[in-house]
């Protein structure tokens, strides 16, 4: 095996080396072979006693190096100071026939970092990061990723007692926007001197296929993670999907999302929407990720500022951020019409306008998110206002004269019957099943009977969300009443 732990060669300065702490009676709970063999990962290690030992914080391969990262962060719009890998652990870096990749555990018990936290997760949190992680992948959203879950019966005290599980995750770095705030708020010598190392080394391993002026290489930096980080939130937007924590800590330098918390797939469409019950002034509500991920980009920029060294360079690299964001979201949100981007701007603005009202409408109804345009794209064939499809999306509606308005509009748009190809497109963006907070938590409550077959149905269903998957139609439901009732807070 080749463990190459680049990030630990950085040195202490960047993080503390910290075996895991073993729990008692570990077992599987899930385990993704797809992503092992996608990355090219020994299969032995999710099939052997030795594998569930080091995914449960009870041994280590030779060559792995386990430590914790030191990094600080805004949280809630706030200057937290330092904060840190609390209960993440990373194990090593392999380098696997299909690249690096970071191996890391989460809920491994304490590390220096952990302030008042005990490092544990939750077999309830770690089932919802796993399954929210992989569905993700399955949407096509750039996401760490997680190869398994393990669990214990250590007993772990949240609002109650539960019990101990880990997942564990991997991505090619976890490195957050945090990890720059921190050594930019460091003292000279030391801080600069780690800021600029941490700058290059992020270039060097993970930016090398990109293009960069050689002039001022962090300047580029903070262009392609803006870039990076407004196509992500637009994805995001388009599916619906909200973070719930969206601290600079929980910002990925890759534009991954990270940090599966508080996060939820809309069902009503409220653009207010809040997921996190801890977010009580909405800073994180659905409709203001976009601008939220600007101002953490902000952040960044600020902490890059002594290496970047030109404000004017600063300030066009944040800027490329509403452009980026604005035309991705566009793309994004009229694809999920079957309509495509169009050059001439009066048509442009017209499909814009459309979408909007579209938008509207929902949110005036609070109208499920994503069975509305599933059903859209199916209805969007026929060009017979009366027909099954058509009738389905319309029933959606108390307001019938204003879908109907709508809906000639949109008709009249498509003018002809759209092509096979258009309305399997539309049907390959609009999914059918997304990880609502009703599903998860089904498969929690039955996981913590100790029958861990919802968790897999989830997991197999949610790795394609486009996929008619008939015999499972009832997951694409509405949700049940009791969903509202759930509550989910940031750290659990
Ligand atoms: P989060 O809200 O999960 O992004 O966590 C914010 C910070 O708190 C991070 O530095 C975490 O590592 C830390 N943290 C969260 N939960 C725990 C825990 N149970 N034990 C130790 N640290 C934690
Ligand atoms: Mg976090």
């Amino acid at each position: 095996m080749t463990w190459i732990n680049r990030f630990t060669a950085l040195g202490p300065a960047f993080s503390a080396q910290v075996l895991p702490t073993p729990v008692p009676q570990p077992s599987w709970v899930c385990r993704n072979f797809q992503l092992s063999h996608s990355l090219g990962l020994p299969p032995d290690w999710l099939e052997n006693p030795e594998g569930l030992a080091v995914f449960s914080g009870n041994g280590l391969w030779e060559g792995m190096q386990a430590q914790a990262s030191v990094y600080s962060g805004h949280q809630f719009g706030h200057w937290a100071g330092q904060l840190g890998d609390g209960r993440a652990l990373c194990l090593g870096e392999y380098e696997g026939p299909q690249g690096a990749v970071e191996i890391q555990l989460k809920g491994a018990g304490k590390t220096p970092f952990s302030r008042m936290g005990d490092g544990r997760a939750v077999l309830r949190s770690s089932i919802r990061e796993f399954l929210c992680s992989e569905a993700m992948a399955g949407l096509g959203i750039p996401t760490t990723r997680a190869l398994c879950i393990t669990s214990s019966p250590k007993p772990v005290l949240r609002e109650e007692l539960e019990t101990a599980s880990i997942v564990t995750r991997t991505a090619p770095s976890f490195i957050r926007f945090g990890h720059f705030e921190h050594f930019a708020n460091e003292p000279a010598p030391s801080g600069p001197a780690h800021l600029r190392q941490l700058a290059d080394f992020v270039i060097q391993h993970y930016f090398k296929d990109e293009n960069f002026s050689t002039s001022n290489p962090y300047a580029g930096l903070l262009a392609h993670v803006t870039s990076r980080t407004a196509k992500l939130i637009a994805q995001w937007q388009s599916v619906g999907f909200c973070h719930g924590v969206m601290n600079t800590d929980n910002m990925s330098i890759l534009g991954l999302t990270l940090d599966y918390g508080p996060f939820q797939f809309l069902d009503g469409f409220n653009p207010q929407h809040i997921c996190n019950h801890s977010d009580h002034q909405g800073r994180y509500a659905y409709g203001r990720q976009a601008q939220v991920a600007y101002w953490n980009l902000f952040c960044l920029g600020q902490a890059l500022m002594p290496l970047i060294d030109d404000q004017d360079l600063a300030v066009k690299a944040l800027e490329t951020y509403k452009k980026v964001f604005s035309e991705n979201w566009s793309q994004c949100f009229l694809g999920k019409l079957g309509l495509q981007v169009q050059e001439d701007e009066a048509a442009a603005l017209e499909d814009q306008t459309l979408l909007n009202d579209g938008l509207e409408m929902l949110a005036k109804e609070q109208v499920d998110f994503s069975i509305f345009w599933r059903k859209l794209s199916h209805a969007a064939s026929k060009t017979e206002a009366s027909s099954l499809e058509w009738q389905a999306v319309a029933d959606m509606f108390i307001d019938q004269s204003a879908w109907v308005g709508w809906r000639d509009r949109y008709l009249s748009r498509l003018q002809s019957k759209p092509s096979e190809a258009a309305v399997k497109k539309m049907l390959s963006i609009n999914p059918k099943y997304v990880l609502r907070n009703h599903l998860a938590e089904a498969a929690i409550q039955k996981s913590k009977l100790g029958d861990h077959s919802e968790v897999e149905t989830l997991f197999k269903l949610l790795q394609s969300p486009f996929d008619e998957q008939m015999h499972f139609d009832h997951y694409a439901n509405l949700p049940p009443d009791w969903a509202a009732q759930i509550e989910i807070s940031c750290s659990s």
